[in-house]
This record gives C-alpha cells, structure tokens and sequence, in this order.
C-alpha cells in the first residue's frame, strides 16, 4: 500500500507521517517513510537527525546509480520504520517532481520499492504544479492534513482536486482528512458536507506533541521512555513489552489516535474520488459573510 500525505505548510504532515508509520509498523507491517518536501526533516523525528537526501547522494556519486547501495540512502528509525530523504531541487531552480521520480526511480534499482507493505509519502503543502501531484502517481490513497481554518482547508480543496485529475488514470482514491491542531471542527464538517469525503481522525492541539518535535522524537518513543521511567519507579522491570500498553503516560492516549488511523488505513477503505468546489463556493462557505 502506498500512501501520500498532503497539506498546508506546517499544518503537522511530518509529525502526523511519522506516528502513522510507527502504528502501522506496530501493526507488523514492513514501512518506508519518504520524505518529499525540500525541507527533508520528515523523518527527523524517527531517526534522530536530518539524514542526507537522495539527492546529495546522487550528485556526489555523479549520478551513477550503480554506485549507490541501500544503505546510502535508506536509514533504520524508531521501532523499525525505514526512512528516506528525497530532498529538493535547487532552490529557485528544477522540479521537486523530477526529485520524487528520480527517488522512485532509485529505490526500484536498489530493488526496495517493491519490499514494502506500506510507502509512505510525506509530501507537500499547496498543490500549485504538476511537479507537486507527483508522487500521486505512485500512491494508491492521498491523506490531506488540515486545521479547522480557512487556509487549510483552501489548500485541501485543491489537493483534493489533483486527486479528481490523477484518480482518471491512475488507481487513486482519497481516504480522508485529518484534522490536527484543532479542538474545533464545525469549517472541516462544514467542508466534508459540501465535498464529501472521510474524516480519519481529528486531533487537538497537544503540548507533548509540541515537545515530542523539540525532542526529536515521535509520540510512541516518548511514551515507550515514560512507561519504563515510570516502571522502574514502580520497582518493576521496564522493557519494550510495556510500549504503550501502560496506564500511566499521558502519550498513550495520543498514540491511540495514530493506531486508529493505520487500522483505518488496513481495511483498505474505499476512500473517494473527490469533487472539489469552486473557489467562489468555498470562500462563501468558510466565509461568515
Ligand atoms: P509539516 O510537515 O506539515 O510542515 P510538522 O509536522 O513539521 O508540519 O509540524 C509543524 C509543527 O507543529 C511541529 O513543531 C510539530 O511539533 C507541531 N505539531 C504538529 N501537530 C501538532 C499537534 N497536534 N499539537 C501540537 N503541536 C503539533
Ligand atoms: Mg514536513
């Protein structure tokens, strides 16, 4: 299964992908993580640092691909999810949909786009080009993150849009939205309503995930240290067995809401090939006016 993560520029597509891929792991399914925004830190949080892009690599192998090996360019991360930085192109210069194809492109020769249960793009904000739809060409479902805002919700109508273009000829459906950062929700269902389509999850705004990225790491390592921490103070044994099962740790609840995107996403949903609305529709409908 291969999944594309859209939305608004720091709208908590990274953190939202990196916690999906944990759960989905937890799940006992084989995950690669790749990172496509130019700002390649979305596997930051699983792996600890800002691992070099696919693009470095290349250039300093003069585009050479039989001079790369897995382990140039794919990174072991939290809990076992692999991770890869696709990078950018040249700021003011290139395609980040050339980057995205030459990744593709490069793991299939290494023989690991294929090894996977779940791919998981971490993609980009707006869609406002072709080269920003490309890694659609490779999903079979689309995620948009959004807020309860009108921005957020402007860039999701016109992912949703590329999803419409993209789903003519290639098996793609959009499996829904989630909401993150908001305890409101009334613009997102208002906006559901009009352009029918899933709401996956929908998260509020929540300090441990603001400190789980200043740590660098994701909510599930968080938890699994609190559980131990708080098993030894407990006088008894911390061990991996106890990741999120303990009652203690504030982070277990908010592990819960990725476990329950990644069992959605299992099913294999139908999802929904989505019709997006005009842009005069939506300003009148997130508008109060
Ligand atoms: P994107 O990948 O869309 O640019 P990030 O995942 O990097 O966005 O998130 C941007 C910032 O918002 C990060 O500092 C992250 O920790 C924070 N964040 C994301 N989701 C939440 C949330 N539900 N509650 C609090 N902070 C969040
Ligand atoms: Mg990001």
């Amino acid at each position: 299964m291969k999944l594309a993560v859209y939305g608004k520029g720091g709208i908590g597509k990274s953190t939202t992908s990196c916690n999906i891929s944990i759960a989905l792991r937890k799940r006992g399914k084989k995950v690669l993580q790749i990172g496509c925004d130019p700002k390649h830190d979305s596997t930051f949080t699983l792996t600890g640092f800002l691992i070099p892009t696919i693009i470095d690599t290349l250039s300093s192998k003069d585009y050479h691909y039989e001079d790369i090996w897995p382990e140039d360019v794919i990174y072991g991360g939290y809990g076992g999810v692999d991770c890869v930085e696709a990078g950018g192109p040249p700021a003011g210069a290139g395609c980040g949909g050339y980057v995205v194809g030459e990744t593709v492109k490069l793991l299939k020769e290494l023989n690991a786009f294929f090894e996977y249960d779940v791919i998981l793009f971490d993609v980009l904000g707006d869609v406002v080009c072709g080269g920003f739809a490309a890694p659609l060409n490779y999903a079979d479902y689309c995620i948009i993150v959004t807020d309860n805002g009108f921005d957020a919700l402007f860039a999701a109508n016109r992912i949703a849009a590329s999803v419409r273009e993209k789903a003519r000829t290639h098996p793609l459906r959009l499996a829904g939205l989630i909401g993150n950062r908001t305890s409101k929700r009334d613009l997102i269902d208002k906006y559901v309503e009009a352009c029918p389509m899933p709401v996956l999850e929908v998260l509020p705004l929540i300090e441990e995930i603001r400190i789980s990225r200043v740590k660098g790491k994701t909510l599930f390592e968080m938890s699994n240290k609190n559980n131990m921490t708080s098993a030894h103070m407990d006088g008894s044994k911390g061990d991996n067995s106890t990741v999120g099962v303990s009652e203690t740790p504030s982070e277990d609840y908010i592990c819960n809401f990725y476990l329950n995107i990644a069992d959605q996403l299992l099913t294999e949903p139908e999802g929904v090939i989505p019709r997006e609305l005009a842009d005069k529709e939506l300003f009148t409908l997130l508008s109060d006016f």
